[in-house]
């Protein structure tokens, strides 16, 4: 990326967790150098700034996404049973990434590839060899010997192997550590019983957190929530079961409830016509009824939110990440609330200086044709798409 890129995005609201109002965004150098009516880009010469007229529309933060799975496209072979090479995983990486680029997506968290591939990618983004968000990645998820994923996880067991386990993660870059804490809800059991203990689960977290690197647990039953929290994770992916204990525990400790309610819809209602056991859709139906209560505690208690789709998982596809926000108000939260659990919370989540039109951060914005803070579906019609002061597509 060209240091001295600038962009004007001029003649639209600025729409973020501040609120709406009418300003127009100057960037150079990948930041946003300057918000606010008539924004000029600073010693800009007229013909070397790109400009992006947003004509009234509304210019939001990029989405930020804390739960995807590169590798995995949609396709309902969700356990990863028949692992592909790396090589093939690779290429549908890179295409999940041009996908959740283009739907205004511009950082995902992976949260568990074989060997480096969610790494690489993220790599191969930032030196510009593909075209894609900036990619947060866990490397291996660490789960017990047949736990959880297993298929594509590293398996440890005991104190000493979960250790080793988060620091070969982070030997090979991973910016989060996840783990495994107890089964799906899905393919074992309803209530997903505890799989890595809280002793295993609390030395990832030593390991990780002694590197500043946050931990994030794959935890839908209610004891692993809490085993999970108790550990000190940093966010707490799924946690359909979510009791009034866990949400008061998330919200005392500050620990992110990362729901992906989009993934269990997706499969309530493509997995009967394609196939999949009566027996797992049914405990998906009823996961998905526990998950709707998850969100009335979640609210009731202030747990911070941050928004995940999970994309990959059966009939989850990348690109329609969009629909999360939209899942995330049925279930109570309001249109302000859902951007700020797709922007400025997750981007706390995540660690990366963006989720705010502000100065200073990441120039990742999308322009949308209506005011998120009012209404939910204009993320899905994105009409332009920045990255980092580059534009992606634009279609004002
Ligand atoms: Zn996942």
């Amino acid at each position: 990326m060209s240091a001295s890129r600038k962009l004007l995005v001029h003649d639209g609201h600025v729409a973020d967790a501040d609120g709406t109002r009418r300003a127009d965004v100057g960037v150079r150098g990948g930041e946003i150098v300057k918000v606010g009516r008539g924004a000029e880009v600073e010693d800009a010469d007229e013909d070397e700034v790109a400009r992006v007229d947003a004509g009234g529309a509304y210019v939001a933060p990029g989405l930020i996404d804390c739960h995807v799975h590169l590798v995995s496209d949609g396709r309902p072979d969700p356990k990863g049973d028949h692992r592909e090479t790396d090589a093939t995983l690779s290429y549908r990486a890179a295409r999940a990434m041009k996908d959740d680029l283009r739907a205004g997506v511009t950082t995902v968290r992976d949260l568990n590839a074989p060997n480096s591939v969610a790494v690489d990618a993220g790599r191969a983004v930032e030196k510009g060899v593909v075209q894609g968000p900036r990619v947060r990645a866990c490397g291996e998820a660490i789960t017990a010997t047949g736990g959880h994923f297993y298929q594509m996880a590293r398996e440890a067991d005991g104190v000493d192997d979960c250790r080793k386990a988060a620091r070969e993660q982070l030997k090979r870059g991973a910016s989060v550590v996840k783990v495994m804490a107890c089964g799906s809800t899905i393919w074992d059991d309803v209530q997903a019983a505890p799989e890595l203990t809280y002793e295993e689960i609390r030395a990832v977290v030593e390991v990780a957190h002694a590197k500043n690197v946050p931990v994030a647990a794959h935890a839908p039953g209610t004891e692993a929530i809490k085993n999970a929290v108790r550990a000190g994770v940093d966010s707490v992916e799924h946690a359909d079961f979510m009791d009034e204990e866990a949400a008061r525990m998330m919200a005392d400790e500050g620990v992110y409830w990362v729901p992906t309610a989009k993934a269990l819809r997706e499969f309530v209602e493509r997995g009967p016509s394609n196939g999949f056991d009566e027996m797992y859709v049914e405990r998906a139906r009823r996961t998905k009824e526990e998950a709707k209560q998850s969100f009335e505690l979640a609210l009731e208690h202030g747990v911070e939110i941050a928004m995940g789709t999970d994309a990959g998982t059966a009939f989850n596809y990348h690109g329609e990440n969009a629909d999360e926000l939209s899942l995330m108000v049925d279930r109570g939260l309001s249109p302000a609330e859902a951007l700020e659990a797709a922007t400025v919370n997750a981007a706390e989540l995540v660690g990366v200086n963006a989720g705010k039109v502000e100065e200073g951060r990441y120039a990742d914005l999308v322009v949308l044709p209506r005011d998120p803070n009012k209404d939910v579906s204009a993320w899905k019609e994105p009409l332009a798409v920045v990255k980092g002061g580059e534009v992606i597509n634009d279609n004002t």
